[in-house]
């Protein structure tokens, strides 16, 4: 009997949780991800060596909450069960202001990944009938006619490697790599083959103010600084404070003990042992978008200029004296297309006609995991009643999601890009600034002239959007 075979494109959350889903559905599921080391995407521990010494930060996903009564709450209940997940006290988590940490008392069950997020990506990739990794997806070549007719061809590149000929194509990741592969879509005319998911990739940079959210008819996509340090001697913070929603400042929005937050988890991977720590910092979106440069080769002086700056007002927020943070190893990451500040409205992009879809957190927001892994369930349905429409669990679902208009709208205000996961509340920290609109997509250290072109002529050289 004839496997219909789903090429997944992406190995994050939303990846995983849709190749593993597939799977158990009977569907063949190939996951295609660019991790070198692990899956994960924007919920993957960065492990680090250094001089003989080991480290280990959650540089992205801090933790996950669930909404009550959801499909990933049942699912984050099995990761649990599977010792994947580990709750965090609420007495450890919460909002530091001026140096005052106050804790949660919201209720809300907090998930952080026990041994940090790799073990669950993992288990995850475990779960698709197979993850071809580390692997660029560069292209896709529709065969065949439209419907169930339509087979694709991936490619590394348009003159790449072939990866395989599969009878639907999702993608899984978003902004101007999701967009670019879809515009790789061409029939032999030259017009596109795959117009309704492409037309809901369209993306652009910002950090901006809800209103100016308000008019975009795309993603936009906030970008955020990771410092990641660690210390030999334990920093003196305050009432056990473990993680904490930065309020008032510019510069740093989310500050972590990495060390004391794995302990929960009962096993100690974050670094070979004695007092050392290890501490993740995250920036705001408005001083990512100051201070940006191509995320791939990030120059020394921006480097440098970033941990300073970053080191100093955590010191502050954190009540630590001036210099007193004194690590003895430190690296920086740009995520660049860090959290989607706008999300589609629909659970996931469904295309039966030309066999494509796309899911991920941007599809209805706001940026989390559980937004991801439900996107991922809901592309999983229709991808199964279409394939499979007598076994199906929700055979109607195909004919729903194909049906579901996409309909942009800002995630929920600037909170949001700064972590207002599903089921807590995290304090408004007011507006972000409204920055000048910079020529030619500038940042420091620019852009390349093609991916400005790309998406200007799709609409992002909007005012107040950076193209990507
Ligand atoms: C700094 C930061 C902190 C966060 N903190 C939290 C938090 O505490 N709690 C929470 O719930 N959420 C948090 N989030 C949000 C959460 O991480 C995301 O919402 C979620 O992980 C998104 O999953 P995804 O599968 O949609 O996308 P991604 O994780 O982005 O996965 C996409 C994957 O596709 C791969 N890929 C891209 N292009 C290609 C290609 N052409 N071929 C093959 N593979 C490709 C990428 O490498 C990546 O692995 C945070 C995000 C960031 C950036």
């Amino acid at each position: 009997m004839y496997v219909p075979r789903i090429a997944v494109v992406g190995g994050g959350v939303s990846g995983l949780v849709l190749g593993k889903e597939l799977a158990s559905r009977g569907l063949h599921a190939t996951v295609f991800d660019t991790g070198e080391h692990a899956c994960g995407g924007r919920a993957s521990s960065r492990e680090a060596a250094d001089n003989g010494r080991r480290f280990s930060f959650d540089h992205s996903t801090q933790y996950m909450t669930c909404t009550e009564g959801s499909r990933f709450e049942s699912m984050a209940k099995e990761w649990a069960k599977e010792g994947l997940l580990a709750e965090w006290p609420a007495d450890r988590v919460g909002t530091l202001k001026d140096g005052s940490f106050t804790p949660f008392d919201d209720g809300v069950v907090r998930y952080i990944g026990a041994g940090g997020l790799r073990p669950l990506a993992d288990f995850l990739a475990e779960g698709s009938t197979e993850v071809v990794r580390p692997q660029w997806v560069g292209a896709m070549t529709p065969v065949g006619g439209e419907g169930p007719k339509r087979r694709w061809e991936l490619a590394s590149g348009p003159r790449g490697k072939p990866l395989g000929t599969f009878d639907f194509v999702a993608i899984s990741h978003n902004g101007k790599c999701a967009l670019r592969l879809a515009e790789t879509a061409k029939l032999q005319d030259g017009s596109p083959a795959a117009a309704k998911t492409r037309a809901s990739l369209q993306c652009a940079f910002g950090a901006r103010p809800t209103e100016e959210l308000k008019k975009q008819r795309k993603l936009i996509l906030s970008s955020v600084w990771a410092l990641m340090f660690a210390v030999d001697k334990p920093l003196n913070v305050k009432d056990n404070m473990e993680g904490a929603h930065i309020v008032g400042s510019e510069v740093v929005s989310w500050a972590s003990n990495i060390t004391a937050k794995r302990r929960h988890g009962k096993v100690r991977t974050d670094t070979d042992g004695g007092d050392t720590q290890c501490w993740v910092v995250h920036s705001t979106p408005q001083f990512a978008r100051d201070n940006k440069c191509p995320q791939e080769a990030i120059p020394k002086s921006v480097a440098d200029s970033v941990i300073a700056a970053m080191t100093r007002e955590f010191e502050r927020c954190a009540g630590l004296e001036p210099g007193s943070v004194k690590p003895v190893f430190t690296k920086v990451q740009l995520w660049g297309a860090a959290n989607p500040l706008t999300a589609a409205g629909v659970p996931a992009v469904f295309d039966s006609e030309t066999r494509t879809g796309a899911c991920g957190d941007w599809c209805q927001g706001p940026p989390s995991v559980e937004a991801a892994a439900e996107s991922a369930l809901a592309l999983a349905d229709a991808i199964e009643a279409t394939f499979s429409p007598t076994t199906a669990r929700d055979p109607a679902a195909a004919g729903r999601l194909d049906a579901a208009k996409v309909r942009w709208a800002p995630c929920s205000g600037d909170a949001a890009a700064l972590g207002a996961f599903p089921g807590t509340n995290v304090p408004s920290m007011g507006e972000i600034a409204a920055a000048p609109r910079r020529e030619g997509g500038g940042g420091r250290g620019g852009r390349g002239g093609a991916d400005n072109a790309s998406v200007a002529a799709a609409g992002g050289a909007e005012a107040g959007v950076e193209p990507v």
